[in-house]
C-alpha cells in the first residue's frame, strides 16, 4: 500500500498520566518523549498508519483551560486537510471538560477527534494506556462503506467505550472504565472488535467547511446547590464581579429552595444581565422545569433550562456563547438549540 493511502492520523499530545514512564535509574515517573513513540509503542507499527505528532508541554489536565483548547484547536485546524483524524492525548480529570469545549469550538467537524488517556501511565506493566492509544488510533481511522470518516464529532475512548464528548463525565478515580455519558447511549462498545452504534453517531447536516472559535468567555461558573445555603453566601456569589453565566446546580428534576429571599436574589441577577442555566445534579436525567412548584418558579424567574446536559457540558457552552459576543437575551436563545449533540431537547 502507498504511504498516501495509509490513513493519516495526527496525536496531539498535552500530557496527563498517559504520558508517564517510569526513569530506568531513578524509578521516578517522568514524561514520555513522544517524538519516540513507535519505539517505545512498538505495536503501533503493526497498524501501518502514516501517523505524526505534535506535542505540547505536557500538563496534568487540572491545569487544562481555554488556552490549552485553544491550542488543541488551533493544532486541528491547521492541519485539517492533512490528516484523516486526530487523536488527543489529555489527562483525565478534566478530559470531559476538554471534550466539551473542543466540540463546540470546532464548528463543522466532520472528521474524527479521539480523546483519550489512561489511569495507569503508559510505562507501566500493567497500562491501559498502550490499549487506549491503540484502539483511539484505529477509530481515528474508521471509515463507512462509502469511505467516509465513521466518527465526525469529538469522542472519548476510554476501556470498553467510545462517548460522545460532550455527554461524557469522569466516574470513577480507580477503574479502568472511567467515564461514563449517562444520558447518551454509547457511540462503539470495544471488545474483541470494535462495535460502532451508528445510529448514535453525530452526523453534520450540511457539508460545511470546518470554521474554528476559539474565543472562550471565562466570566462564567458552576453553582452547586446544598441545603442550608445562606443569602449572604448566594447574594456574594450572584454578585461575583465579572460574572455572566452561571451554570446553577439544582436538586432532582431542577428544584431549588423556594424560599421569597432566594428567588429574589436569583430574579436579580438575572435582571442584572445574567444568564442562569439548570442543571441537575443527579447523575441520570434531566431539568423537567414545570414538574414541580420549585422549578416553575425558578423558570418563572428566567433561569434557562439545561435539560439533560452535564454540567462540562453546559459550562463550555455557556463560555462559548459569550465568545461569540452575544448579548445574554442571544446566549440565552442559542443555549436552547443543540450545537453538536450535547443536548436531548
Ligand atoms: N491528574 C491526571 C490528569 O488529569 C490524571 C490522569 O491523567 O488520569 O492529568
Amino acid at each position: 500500500m502507498s504511504d498516501t493511502r495509509k490513513p493519516r492520523i495526527l496525536i496531539i499530545y498535552t500530557g496527563g498520566t498517559i504520558g508517564m514512564i517510569e526513569n530506568p535509574d531513578t524509578h521516578a515517573l517522568q514524561p514520555f518523549d513522544f517524538s519516540h513513540l513507535i519505539d517505545n509503542v512498538p505495536k503501533i507499527k503493526m497498524l501501518d498508519y502514516h501517523i505524526d505528532n505534535i506535542q505540547f508541554t505536557p500538563i496534568d489536565s487540572s491545569d487544562m483551560g481555554p488556552e490549552g483548547w485553544n491550542d488543541i484547536a488551533t493544532a486541528i485546524s491547521e492541519n485539517y486537510n492533512d490528516y484523516d483524524g486526530f487523536v488527543v492525548l489529555h489527562g483525565t480529570d478534566t478530559m470531559a471538560y476538554t471534550a466539551s469545549a473542543l466540540s463546540f469550538m470546532l464548528g463543522n467537524l466532520h472528521k474524527p477527534v479521539i480523546i483519550t488517556g489512561s489511569q495507569l501511565p503508559i510505562g507501566e506493566v500493567r497500562t491501559d494506556g498502550e490499549e487506549n492509544l491503540i484502539t483511539a488510533l484505529q477509530i481515528a481511522a474508521a471509515t463507512t462503506f462509502n469511505g467516509d470518516p465513521m466518527v465526525q464529532e469529538v469522542a472519548i475512548l476510554f476501556e470498553n467505550y467510545l462517548w460522545r464528548g460532550n455527554r461524557a463525565t469522569k466516574k470513577s478515580a480507580d477503574n479502568f472504565n472511567a467515564f461514563k455519558s449517562h444520558n447518551y447511549p454509547e457511540l462503539a462498545k470495544i471488545g474483541l472488535g470494535i462495535h460502532f452504534a451508528e445510529k448514535a453517531l453525530w452526523r453534520p447536516t450540511e457539508k460545511k467547511p470546518l470554521s474554528v472559535n476559539t474565543q472562550m468567555d471565562r466570566g462564567v461558573m458552576l453553582l452547586d446547590l446544598h441545603p442550608g445555603m445562606t443569602q449572604p453566601i448566594l447574594h456574594h456569589l450572584l454578585n461575583t464581579p465579572g460574572i455572566k453565566g452561571i451554570v446553577m446546580r439544582t436538586y432532582g428534576a431542577g428544584n431549588a429552595p423556594t424560599s421569597r429571599w432566594f428567588i429574589e436574589e436569583i430574579a436579580q441577577a438575572i435582571s442584572r444581565g445574567i444568564v442562569i442555566v439548570n442543571v441537575t445534579q443527579c447523575v441520570n436525567g434531566g431539568v423537567h422545569a414545570r414538574r414541580y412548584v420549585s422549578g416553575d418558579i425558578l423558570a418563572n424567574a428566567g433561569v434557562i433550562s439545561g435539560h439533560d446536559m452535564t454540567s462540562e457540558a453546559a459550562i463550555t457552552k455557556l463560555m462559548y456563547l459569550f465568545g461569540l459576543g452575544l448579548t445574554p437575551s442571544a446566549v440565552s436563545t442559542r443555549f436552547n438549540t443543540d450545537i453538536c449533540g450535547e443536548v436531548t431537547l
